[in-house]
């Protein structure tokens, strides 16, 4: 089907909703610049030093760095740190956000990325949950406490040998920090700051149980389908549209509506039938 078509028919469901939900996932990323280390391959151009290591994405975002070698487990979260904090949210975010004024929809996004775009978008703190947490908060890797911290500490990185070159710490027992984000294999994730999001989720979702409800995944493969299942599992509520936007795995089922392009572009294309 035509493209134009499928906006048109989205224009039309995002008309008629009274709330938003966005379900982003690393597709959302990639029109801001930022890698979706989509397999091995996406994972090693965009880190070519762990190819050389023989390391995967899965190996690389492993806990156990921080504790056998922190210079290693922060070379790859203080580069993905620089990574996020250099990019810019793309023009997408800010369609989105226009479209919850202009048409009074109450929104929430769920996403499982940890860049913290959203929010430096503009959505409000109180309307995202991050699934996986977020690299913009630390927690302690022992942990001595369930603290989990702000922080915009920088953790510079040599890219030859991908080591950081200085090592955040626990400001109460001065052990190794590490990113509030859930990683392969992960025991000491404090989830705590994660669940209250999902707990105001919830109870978005509920506030929301008898109106038109449409959920606008982006970019969530099915590598990690966290994501996706969420959008899916919206769907099969009464009154509620998913619109499924990824460029390589559209499908889902009727009558929810696939659209097979990348975020922005599809961002764009509906916010032109809506005279955007
Ligand atoms: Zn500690």
């Amino acid at each position: 089907m035509v493209l134009q078509k499928i906006f048109t028919d989205i224009g039309r469901v995002i008309r008629e909703s009274r709330a938003l939900v966005v379900t982003a996932g690393a597709g959302m990323g990639v029109d801001s610049g930022l890698p979706d280390f989509r397999g091995d391959k996406g994972f090693w151009n965009a880190y070519p030093m762990y190819e050389r290591l023989g390391i995967n994405f899965i190996e690389a975002a492993n806990p156990i760095h921080f504790a056998m070698d922190p210079a290693f487990g922060w070379g790859f979260y203080g580069h993905r740190a620089n990574l996020y904090r250099d990019a810019s949210p793309h023009a997408g975010f800010q369609i989105i956000l226009d479209w919850t004024r202009r048409y009074n929809l109450d929104y929430f996004v769920a996403t499982s990325n940890v860049d913290g775009h959203f929010q430096r978008a503009g959505f409000a703190e109180d309307r995202v949950y991050e699934v996986h947490g977020s690299i913009l908060y630390m927690q302690c890797l022992t942990p001595c406490s369930d603290e989990i911290w702000e922080s915009d500490e920088i953790v510079p990185v040599d890219l030859n040998t991908m080591r950081a070159q200085h090592i955040p710490q626990c400001p109460r027992c001065a052990a190794v920090a590490r990113p509030n984000i859930l990683m392969f294999g992960d025991f000491s994730w404090i989830s705590e700051r994660s669940d209250q999001q999902s707990y105001r989720f919830n109870h978005f979702l509920y506030e929301h149980r008898h109106e038109n409800l449409v959920v606008v995944e982006i970019g969530a493969g099915t590598g990690v389908p966290t994501i996706r299942r969420m959008s899916e599992h919206l769907g099969a509520r009464r009154n509620t549209t998913v619109v499924r936007v990824n460029l390589r795995e559209p499908q889902i089922q009727f009558p929810h509506i696939s659209v097979p392009c990348g975020g922005l572009k599809a961002l764009r294309g509906i916010d032109e039938t809506l005279g955007g």
